[in-house]
């Protein structure tokens, strides 16, 4: 009687303590699972991949005049207080990796870490994302949107088309998106499209790589105004060249499309980030650091 009371009085605090204990641990797991919203706009960028060894001849460009013939391959995650937006989503389907842990290669294309991983360790899931967009339909953009069937799809008519029409166009892989086709969707129509009705990201029109290029605009409060361009161009050099890829679905169009876009950013002070420029993508801050 004496003995147990004793363990008792002693019990109490430790018990309390744990329970204390679990009660925070659980609070923190929850907060992690689910990210309190943000006051202001964010953008965090994943690493997707590495496309390596593109003869640069497929761009009009000799080995000589680029710094890095490897093009990076990455996602961005954009986070605003009235929901969230998943801009590209890789060259590499999660579903292609293993259980061993170890990188996976398809072609000229590697990605060390699945984006769903990148996702959770920020805490979200598929389920948290409430628009997926691509800045077109090539294979080396789309490779995850099967995760995001959930969310609404954000896209142009042309490029929803030429996604599902009976011949698919070259450099797509239609089963990394064929769930897409019953997705809830939002045809854009118009040149700008503001995705969470706030003015802070906007995406613009800019064909000619395909028929539904676009690129994303962010006003982030204090990293200023940032593009994400698509494949608006691949390496750095391109820019001011004149010179266009070979496989472009319309060279007049992304020559044009080119000029609107400069005089943009000139006129609006944006930050224009090309996708794929190496170099360029190596400086930038990874998740699970973000920019605001
Ligand atoms: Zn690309």
């Amino acid at each position: 009687m004496n003995r147990s009371g004793r363990i008792s009085r002693i019990g109490a605090p430790v018990v309390l303590l744990a329970l204390a204990f679990l009660a925070a641990f659980a609070s923190a797991r929850a907060q992690e699972l689910h990210p309190k919203v943000p006051k202001t706009l964010r953008l965090y960028v994943f690493d997707c991949g590495v496309i390596r060894g593109l003869d640069p001849a497929l761009f009009n460009f000799k080995r000589e005049e680029v710094k890095s013939t490897d093009f990076a391959v990455p996602c961005y995650l954009i986070v605003d207080p009235k929901g969230t937006l998943m801009w590209d989503v890789g060259v590499i389907p999660d579903s292609a990796f293993k259980d061993d842990g170890k990188p996976v290669t398809q072609g000229v294309s590697t990605a060390t870490r699945t984006l769903i991983s990148q996702l959770a360790e920020i805490g979200y899931a598929p389920s948290d994302i409430t628009y997926l967009a691509h800045s077109h339909y090539h294979g080396d953009h789309i490779a995850n949107s099967n995760e995001f069937a959930g969310s609404t799809w954000l896209v142009r008519p042309v490029e929803r088309d030429a996604m599902f029409a009976d011949k698919p166009p070259a450099l797509v892989d239609p089963k990394n998106y064929d769930k897409l086709k019953d997705a809830q969707t939002v045809l854009i129509t118009k040149d700008e499209y503001d995705v969470f009705g706030d003015g802070k990201a906007i995406i613009k029109s800019a064909p000619g790589h395909t028929p539904g290029h676009q690129v994303l605009i962010l006003h982030l409060k204090h990293t200023g105004n940032v593009m994400l361009a698509g494949d608006l161009y691949h390496y750095s050099e391109e820019r001011g060249s004149g010179r266009v890829p070979t496989f472009e679905f319309n060279k007049e169009q992304s020559l044009a499309s080119r000029a609107m876009i400069e005089d943009y950013c000139k006129k609006t002070h944006t930050k224009l980030w090309i996708e794929h420029d190496y170099i360029g993508n190596s400086k930038l801050r990874k998740s699970p650091k973000y920019y605001d």
